[in-house]
């Protein structure tokens, strides 16, 4: 068995050459440690390790080993579908939310967010896959929701997510990153007011170097750094 400190060099060389193939800059790729399912001791070796932003995709979870880490320097970024009712507890814990996917969930962040104070970094997911399983929003909606989006002043659009088709197609899992990039470049186009689209994040275990070079800023690994679930 590997340590995650062995897992984690592998995953950054991965990066590496990845990047190198793409003619990219290994720094224009940031990598989201997603520790779902993983117990909190496990996140307090990779924040040893000098991991700080952790993925979730269940707010209860979130809650549940927050306070085993409460001395530790760990910021929760939730890439799961959340509730319109669980508004509350993304304001309580989360740095940022790369789900959204619809205007009841915006506005009633938007709510929550402005009774706390507080902004939130957001991505929309885009749903650039067939699979009836994707959550995400239809990219031909795209630019009407940034419009509703740009006029709730708590919430600051950084860019868009999405998942990729499950498939060992490797063509199919690219074209969903292309869409993703294709319909930030014309939503980019548009520049509406208060909305930044710079970040996308894609790309996943299995498949981020597909991802990075199809112009993923930011790829959310989960079991190639922590193990399988
Ligand atoms: C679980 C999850 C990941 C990470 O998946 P791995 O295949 O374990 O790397 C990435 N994005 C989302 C939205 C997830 O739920």
């Amino acid at each position: 068995m590997a340590t995650l400190k062995e897992r984690l060099t592998l995953v950054e060389q991965r990066i590496a050459i990845a990047c190198e193939h793409a003619h990219r800059d290994a720094n224009s790729v940031v990598l989201l440690p997603v520790s779902k399912t993983f117990d909190a001791s496990v996140m307090r070796e990779a924040v040893g390790l000098g991991l700080h932003r952790f993925g979730e995709n269940r707010l209860q979870e979130i809650a549940q080993k927050a306070p085993d880490l409460s001395d530790c320097d760990v910021q929760w970024v939730m890439i799961g579908s959340v509730q319109t009712n669980k508004a509350k507890e993304v304001a309580k814990y989360a740095t940022e939310l790369q789900s959204l996917d619809r205007i009841e969930l915006a506005r009633a962040l938007d709510k929550r967010l402005q009774d706390n104070g507080r902004t939130l970094d957001v991505l929309v997911q885009v749903k650039t896959s067939p699979e009836e399983s994707k959550s995400g929003l239809a990219p031909e909606l795209l630019e009407g929701f940034l419009r509703q989006v740009a006029e709730l002043p708590t919430l600051r659009v950084k860019g868009l997510m999405t998942m990729a088709l499950l498939s060992d197609d490797s063509h199919a899992v690219r074209e969903c990153f292309v869409k993703l990039r294709t319909w930030r470049d014309r939503m980019q186009a548009l520049t509406i007011e208060g909305i930044s689209l710079d970040r996308l994040s894609m790309g996943m275990s299995s498949d981020f170097e597909i991802a990075i070079e199809e112009g993923s800023t930011e790829i959310r690994v989960g079991s190639a750094l922590f193990g399988s679930r």
